[in-house]
């Protein structure tokens, strides 16, 4: 992968999925990266993170675009669709092969929810490692793991850089062992995110709070891989005013319905700011 040169610049990105409509909490997640472009005199990239073919949808992409100029965001075009680029994470996927550190899996969620011992971790039930020492049958379709404690023993210890606090401890192995390439698509979540942002020349990755323990395994990642570290800086999510989470399927927060009750975008921006 080409990698940028050392960037003076701050280059932040907004990176949704297009899985439903922006609401709220989405906005202002991407304001904040707008703002904070903006700020420094820097770059703001849009990313579409559309590798769920089960979840993700086109008229998405173009509705969240839509949503976002009517709020008053531009951004540099073109803007990369992760879809087009399933390629170039699969040749990430192979370095990380050749690392000794990948193996294949077989195991289906009823699998893993059966395992007496799974206990959870940060996205849900944690993996127990069925597979890790088990020859796995090429011909069976299969999801690609990442060996985490072999791929810490080559890296040793690792912080990340969150803006406000300072260096803080990852701890990759509180994700058990990730899948890097799911059975469906050859990509995952976590691989696409971290090349891309290497890609990409990202400098500061603001993003939710939600977001903030899967840094340990983005770090881990990019020193695998040998990217460069951006700085992070995790924001609050907006929650609505019963305290609960601000969620795609919520229609009522989606900023179409605000829109059609009246609201404008100054209105929006006022509103995208945390309690
Ligand atoms: N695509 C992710 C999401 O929609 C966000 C990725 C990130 O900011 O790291 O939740």
């Amino acid at each position: 992968m080409p990698i940028s040169p050392l960037a003076a610049q701050t280059v932040t990105r907004f990176a949704p999925s297009p899985t439903g409509l922006l609401h709220l909490g989405s906005a202002y997640a991407a304001l904040v990266a707008f703002r904070r472009a903006h700020e420094a005199g820097g770059r703001f990239l849009l990313r579409i993170e559309d590798i769920d073919p089960a979840r993700c949808r086109p008229e998405y992409t173009g509705a969240i675009q839509e949503d976002l100029h009517w709020l008053g965001l531009e951004w540099e075009t073109p803007i990369r669709h992760q879809s087009a680029h399933l390629p170039d994470y699969r040749t990430t996927v192979d370095h990380l092969t050749a690392l000794g550190i990948v193996y294949p899996c077989t195991c289906t969620r009823a699998d893993i929810a059966a395992a007496a011992s799974a206990p959870h971790g940060p996205e849900g039930l944690l993996y127990p490692g069925t597979c890790r020492h088990r020859p796995a049958d090429p011909a069976q379709p299969h999801a690609l793991r990442l060996n985490t404690a072999a791929a810490l023993a080559l890296t040793g210890p690792l912080t990340w850089l969150e803006e406000s606090e300072g260096r803080l401890p990852c701890d990759p192995l509180a994700f058990g062992d990730p899948v890097l390439a799911r059975k469906d698509t050859p990509a995952s979540y976590h691989l696409c995110v971290t090349h891309d942002d290497a890609l990409q020349g990202v400098t500061l990755v603001t993003r939710g709070l939600d977001l903030r323990p899967a840094t340990s395994l983005h770090r881990l990642l990019q020193a695998l891989m040998s990217w460069p570290e951006p700085t992070y800086a995790h924001h609050p999510l907006l929650r609505a005013p019963d305290g609960t989470r601000l969620a795609k399927r919520d229609a009522a927060s989606s900023l179409r319905a605000l829109r059609e009750h009246g609201m404008t975008p100054d209105d929006v921006r006022r509103a995208a700011t945390p309690r």
